[in-house]
């Protein structure tokens, strides 16, 4: 095109160089006939220069939307990236939070299993105190600390019922001659005896029933609601069963009597005289020969 317009531009003066010299020659026709051909190159020669501004302007235009454009997609991506980083902050924080969570959950587990096994530990040390505190360690009977929790129940249940109070009856027996047994056999027989005793007395009596070692060779029964009838027939069926069983400790047969002092205790009433009371009886029946019952 630049090619083209160049002689454009040339011809334009050229034909107007020939219109004028066609002019002073007085040839009308011809220097008409050059006009025309100037004012086509002319018009040729406008035509490309309009298409090149339209097309200079159109360019620029299309410059000045692509900068847009591409503004636009400039601050396109910033959004985008600002939103990648704030999904990857929202990630850190879920992963920070959830880890957080994680940890914390187990070691709160850990002091959970940590405080019960404490707990447990503790409950049996507990469990294994109070069985020590109110048992005796050689026949596992209760203990003479027993009988206070006991009479302390029985007295409460006493006030609660308002009605005359019944009576618990309380049989306090005595191995006889014990000494001797220790003395022919030795201390471990006496003890399998006061052991097989005590299991035998267990034995004879029904789980309401309290069987207690209270010294050394004596133990006490106390039954709950019993008249002295009662308690007198309970105690020669116990004296009797006992004399006639006999004990082998080691291949060795032992025998064993006792002898028992009975009493009754309304429920509720003062605890030492209901003790003393059993222990007369029980000295009433040694002296009277034992292996024999004696109420008081
Ligand atoms: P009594 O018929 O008058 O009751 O005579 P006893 O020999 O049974 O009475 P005494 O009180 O003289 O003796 C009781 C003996 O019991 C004395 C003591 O060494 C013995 N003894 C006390 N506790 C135990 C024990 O746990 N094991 C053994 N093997 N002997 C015991
Ligand atoms: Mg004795
Ligand atoms: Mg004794």
């Amino acid at each position: 095109a630049e090619q083209d317009q160049t002689p454009d531009f040339e011809m334009l003066s050229y034909y107007q160089e020939l219109a004028d010299g066609y002019r002073l020659a007085k040839q009308s026709a011809n220097e008409a006939d050059t006009l025309r051909k100037q004012l086509a190159v002319s018009r040729r020669v406008f035509q490309s220069e309009r298409d090149k501004q339209i097309s200079l302007l159109q360019e620029s235009f299309s410059a000045q939307e692509k900068a847009r454009e591409i503004s636009a997609l400039k601050q396109q991506n910033a959004l985008k990236t600002a939103e990648i980083e704030t999904k990857r902050l929202q990630q850190h924080v879920v992963m920070l939070f959830g880890t957080v969570l994680i940890l914390g959950t187990f070691l709160l587990y850990l002091l959970y299993r940590k405080v019960r096994s404490a707990n447990t530990q503790l409950k049996q040390a507990n469990d294994q105190l109070a069985y020590t505190s109110t048992h005796d360690p050689l026949t596992g009977l209760l203990n003479r600390r027993s009988l206070q929790d006991y009479m302390a129940r029985r007295t409460a249940q006493g006030e609660r019922r308002k009605t005359p109070a019944e009576t618990d009856a309380f049989i306090l027996l005595d191995v006889d001659f014990f000494k001797h047994i220790n003395d022919h056999f030795g201390h471990q027989a006496g003890d399998a005896v006061l052991v097989e005793l005590g299991r035998r007395l267990k034995r004879l009596t029904r789980t309401d029933d309290m069987v207690l070692r209270w010294g050394g060779e004596e133990f006490l029964v106390v039954l709950p609601g019993v008249d002295l009838a009662g308690t007198l027939l309970f105690a020669e069926a116990v004296r009797q069963q006992l004399a006639s069983e006999r004990l082998n400790w080691q291949g060795i047969t032992l025998q064993a009597t006792l002898s028992a002092g009975c009493t009754l205790w309304p429920a509720g009433a003062p605890e030492l005289a209901v003790l003393q009371l059993a222990d007369q009886a029980l000295y009433q029946a040694k002296q009277q020969g034992r292996n024999q019952v004696v109420a008081r």
